[in-house]
């Protein structure tokens, strides 16, 4: 069979108890993030540029737990952790724990373009960032005043799969984490296999309870479904089913194959996804 070169782009904005009238611009969220992508695609550019530029998307709109907006840890504190993946080269980059760094997912493309090391955590991901002349916020600046007042329980999580028209697939994941974690705590999203991963099969970016993700290395597990020969969605529904069968846990995916087939599942109340196929429409779910 050959395989069809057809592009695709899939977002989510995080998996979780979102409140119904909270879901409209939440779905405009991830359709701007999905065309912000697209763009590039249609443009020729490469899956790893669409899936970092749609990332972005998401981490600078509030409305997201990731870079503004993220959910604060028991101190009140931003830390934030986010990862990018390239599946034809296995190539990937991640920060963990990270503060005053408005785009988290931007630093994890550099530590990937970098090349020595895989993953920086907390003062050893804002050394490496001073020293290649990584832009810094101020920590408070990424607070925005519904968090600081809400506190309160908020799950969240961007993330992106793309495929671009050479094929190539890229996975870019950002989070704020779990409203009141301790300080230091890491997520699945960072962790290349649990919440982010990419390879020859596919893509795929999690969200949900980082501890029982990183459990069932839930991102890899999808992609063993598809090697195995399921379609993207059954994958992502059979890695779901793992999930809450192993852990009892909630989570969410996004998933794109190699043929730029299209999948998603979650055991949460809701999950918003935008997702754009060749024909180029915009396509929302929850
Ligand atoms: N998976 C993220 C974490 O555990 C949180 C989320 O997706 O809501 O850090």
């Amino acid at each position: 069979m050959t395989p069809n070169l057809y592009p695709a782009i899939i977002v989510h904005g995080g998996a979780g108890r979102i409140r119904a009238e909270e879901m409209p611009s939440r779905l405009d969220g991830c359709q701007d993030a999905a065309l912000a992508g697209w763009k590039i695609i249609q443009q020729g550019g490469s899956a790893l540029d669409a899936a970092e530029a749609a990332a972005v998307a998401l981490e600078d709109n509030p409305l997201f737990n990731a870079g503004t907006g993220s959910t604060l840890n028991r101190l009140g504190q931003v830390e934030m952790d986010a990862a990018i993946m390239e599946g034809e080269t296995l190539r990937a980059g991640a920060v963990a724990v990270v503060q005053g760094i408005k785009n988290p997912v931007k630093l994890a493309r550099r530590v990937m373009e970098d090349g020595r090391h895989l993953l920086f955590a907390g003062e050893g991901a804002l050394l490496f960032a001073r020293q290649i002349g990584f832009p810094e916020c101020s920590p408070e600046s990424l607070i925005i005043e519904s968090e600081r007042k809400r506190w309160q329980e908020k799950h969240g999580t961007v993330g992106c799969v793309a495929r671009d028209a050479e094929g190539k697939i890229a996975v870019a994941t950002s989070t704020g984490g779990i409203l009141n974690k301790l300080p230091g705590r890491v997520g699945d999203s960072p962790l290349i296999g649990c919440g982010t991963y990419a390879n020859d099969y596919g893509g795929v970016s999690c969200t949900g309870q980082g501890e029982a993700i990183v459990r069932i290395v839930m991102a890899k597990t999808a992609l063993d479904f598809l090697k195995e020969g399921a379609e993207p969605r059954a994958a992502a529904h059979q890695a779901i089913a793992v999930l809450a069968q192993k852990t009892g846990g909630t989570a969410g995916l996004i998933i794109i194959d190699r043929r730029g087939n299209i999948g998603y599942a979650r055991n949460t109340e809701r999950m918003p996804v935008g997702f754009i196929r060749s024909d180029g429409q915009v396509h929302l779910d929850s």
